[in-house]
């Protein structure tokens, strides 16, 4: 089983890269977000014991979200392994991880960073804008609408929320940013860590991102020296 965590700021595509990954790798992409939904959808007793906390607002218990995440990694379509999105989010939750997966003598194999500079992923953030009937979301420079201003799934006209202005992306980023590096920090110091460029096109980030994934030693052994 191949477990590998894909790490990247928001507004660094990994959601899109996450998808193409786990087609490529033929190994199920899971995000937390959506195991919340399906343990809720299917009142699982763990999915129940998350609502509770969920309902009043709070976070879901680390504990909580790694037994979760345990008892996909059982699903049979897990077999070969999984790919991680959104979990961990901080250095306590990459230790927790650790600890639970050494339990049941596996372990992440690799951690993949998809770089892109904060004033670049300012830019792309600030590009949201989210059709006013249904929520649909496009950006300016990564997913344009068909016609400017229109949505392509329904037409209503697209809006630009305040909290999507760049002063107040930028401040959250710094927030989010600070727990990402700490987490990069962790798999770096554990020598699992690769980065990806993710300033270029989609396509060519899936590549560097397989590769990443699929290359043996960190660092790129080539032997021609
Ligand atoms: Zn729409």
């Amino acid at each position: 089983m191949t477990v590998v965590v894909l790490l990247g700021g928001p507004g660094s595509g990994k959601g899109t890269q996450a998808e193409i990954l786990a087609e490529r790798l033929g190994i199920p992409h899971v995000a937390t977000g959506d195991l919340f939904r399906a343990a809720v959808r299917d009142a699982s007793p763990i999915g129940l014991e998350a609502r509770r906390y969920m309902e009043r607002g709070q976070l879901v218990p680390d504990d909580i979200t790694i037994q979760m995440l345990l008892d996909r990694l059982e699903a049979p379509d897990a077999a070969d392994g999984v790919l991680l999105d959104g979990f961990p989010r901080n250095r306590a939750q990459a230790g927790a991880l650790a600890t639970a997966l050494a339990e049941r003598s596996s372990q992440v194999d690799r951690a993949i960073n998809i770089e892109v500079p904060t004033d670049e992923l300012v830019r792309r953030l600030s590009g949201r804008w989210v059709c006013r009937d249904a929520g649909h979301v496009y950006n300016e420079s990564t997913n344009p609408p068909q016609v400017e201003g229109r949505c392509d799934i329904d037409g209503s006209p697209l809006v630009q929320r305040a909290d999507d202005r760049p002063e107040t992306i930028r401040a959250r980023l710094t927030q989010q940013l600070a727990s990402l590096n700490d987490v990069v920090d962790y798999y770096d110091g554990a020598g699992l860590l690769r980065v990806v460029d993710g300033v270029q096109a989609i396509e060519s980030v899936a590549d560097d991102v397989l590769a990443a994934v699929t290359s043996e030693a960190p660092g790129g052994a080539t032997g021609a020296d």
